[in-house]
């Protein structure tokens, strides 16, 4: 059975052709700057494999309609297509960033399910209508192939009220609905199941807290396999220090920046969410870069590691006291995956709380799941690498069997 996910954006297509017998991805690419002058769209074909091949275009791209037919043609491609037709493509999941509260599972698309979301669209209005226009799309060009949407807020609509509540006026929740909803939440689920599983725990035992670090990041409290707290609330903006935006900031520098430098309620909003974070302290966003500068002894850039270190300690430290017994720490996503100076630093000096890294288990250039604690602590430490396509793909496929 092949899966088709889509993620798409207000002027992007992302989309991964998986393979579920055997959960391999066929072909995966992006379309990219819909509705300007020259679009752009990156096919790879067995991304991965010793087959890779990629295929690039530059073409205007009017709309996600177009956008989808480029899509389509890329998959069925006669010469370098993955697949002979669209009929071999049994199932679509979309990746849906805000579900509110109207959705704690993921769900078969109906027009109840276009209507709930569009009247989200104030909870999300960077990403629900992109979303919206992919679903109309992909309802349009394929109208027999059922579809399933998975929502980056579900795993966290287990949060008891105390952490999803704002102490602002309860007026505030019951009229427009402003709580905290977490996101990444099909990552923190995904590496929730792996890491129950590399523990040789069932999911429903295992305490964790899991550390997406990309460019946007997240840390969630898991209590017997369910998310209790997370990093992130109304929107992506709260929390963590992240590549562009800057997490947990008093609300108090809205009304000063706007007195002071008479910015806009949508000037400041960019400024936190665009060119903050990492950016913002040392001009550049991308880890890499940062280790870069910092090794050539800027102190910006060094100001900017040892800020995201300290809040990702401070959280995994709150996170300990939320869980009582945790069984591991696990750390996700390009930064988590990858960087072993960005470990060391979130979990530095945390000793006493029982988690420790092995310094040559950290440092080892390994791919895969990984245990990179010293012996003998009570805590694991682990690195497991996320796949939300893949749980998107799983995700359609129960969804569709159940129903
Ligand atoms: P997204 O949130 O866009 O999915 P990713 O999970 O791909 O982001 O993470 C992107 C981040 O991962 C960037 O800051 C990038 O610098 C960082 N990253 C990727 N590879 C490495 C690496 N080898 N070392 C350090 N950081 C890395």
């Amino acid at each position: 059975m092949n899966v088709l996910v889509i993620n798409s954006g207000s002027s992007s297509i992302k989309y991964q052709l998986i393979d579920m017998r055997s959960e391999s991805v066929l072909c995966s690419g992006a379309v990219e700057r819909i509705g300007e002058a020259m679009g752009s769209v990156t096919h790879k074909i067995a991304p991965g494999s010793p087959n890779e091949d990629k295929i690039s275009l530059a073409e205007p791209i009017a709309d996600h309609e177009a956008g989808m037919h480029i899509v389509i043609g890329l998959i069925t491609d006669a010469t370098r297509g993955v697949v002979k037709s669209m009929d071999e493509i049994k199932a679509i999941g979309h990746r849906i960033v805000q579900g509110g509260d109207v959705f704690n599972a993921s769900c078969v698309v109906d027009d109840r399910v276009v209507d709930e979301l569009t009247k989200l669209i104030p909870l999300g209005p960077v990403h629900n209508p992109g979303h919206l226009a992919g679903i109309r799309v992909a309802r349009q060009l394929f109208p027999k192939v059922p579809q399933v949407t998975v929502f980056d807020t579900v795993f966290h609509q287990t949060m008891p009220a105390r952490a999803y509540m704002y102490a602002l006026p309860y007026e505030l929740y019951e009229e427009l609905k402003v709580r905290r909803y977490g996101f990444h939440g099909t990552s923190h689920a995904y590496v929730t199941k792996e890491a129950a599983r590399f523990l040789g725990k069932s999911v429903d035992e295992v305490n964790l807290i899991t550390v997406h670090l990309g460019n946007g990041s997240s840390m969630c409290a898991v209590q017997g396999g369910k998310s209790v707290d997370t990093t992130m609330g109304l929107t992506p903006l709260e929390g963590l220090i992240m590549g562009t935006r800057c997490g947990d900031a008093d609300l108090a520098i809205y009304p000063l920046l706007g007195a002071a430098k008479g910015l806009s309620i949508e000037e400041i909003n960019d400024l936190t969410n665009k060119q903050s974070g990492f950016k913002g302290i040392c001009g550049m966003n991308d880890m890499r870069d940062i280790h870069e500068a910092v090794a050539k002894g800027d102190a910006r850039a060094k100001l900017a590691l040892d800020m995201f270190g300290y809040r990702n300690r401070k959280y995994i430290g709150s996170y300990l006291a939320v869980l009582g017994r945790v069984d591991a720490v696990v750390f996700t996503a390009g930064i988590g995956e990858n960087d072993p100076v960005a470990r060391e630093l979130s979990c530095r000096g945390l000793t006493h709380l029982g988690i420790k890294l092995d310094h040559d288990r950290n440092m080892a250039p390994e791919r895969g799941a990984r245990d990179i604690a010293a012996s003998g602590l009570p805590v694991r430490v682990l690195v497991i690498p996320t796949n939300e396509e893949l749980e998107i793909a799983r995700q359609t496929v129960s969804v569709l069997q159940a129903s």
